[in-house]
């Protein structure tokens, strides 16, 4: 078993070696999304692309939910949301 790397809460400070998704204290979520697959991990493991797909394209998935919620409101969300990449299958 690879032992946790210690890490501070970006937003609070709290240091934790869990596998918690967000923080106890804070409640930041703890977790990088792909913005192209929509593959997550936690942020500590720092990884400069997808580990799934290669995209360098990678957001916090706090902004990921924003986003959502932004598309949602937008009515953009539906069948849409389903298709990868914008090409029909
Ligand atoms: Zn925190
Ligand atoms: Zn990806």
């Amino acid at each position: 078993m690879a032992k946790n790397k210690a890490f501070n809460c970006p937003k609070c400070g709290l240091v934790s070696w869990g596998d918690m998704g967000y923080c106890p204290e804070c409640g930041t979520p703890w977790t990088i999304v792909c913005g192209d697959c929509g593959a997550s991990w936690r942020f500590y493991w720092e990884y400069a692309f997808c580990p799934a797909c290669g995209s360098g394209n990678l957001i916090d998935i706090t902004v990921a939910r924003q986003k959502r919620m932004e598309e949602k409101e937008k009515g953009k969300l539906g069948y849409a949301g389903i298709r990868k990449g914008g090409v029909d299958v």
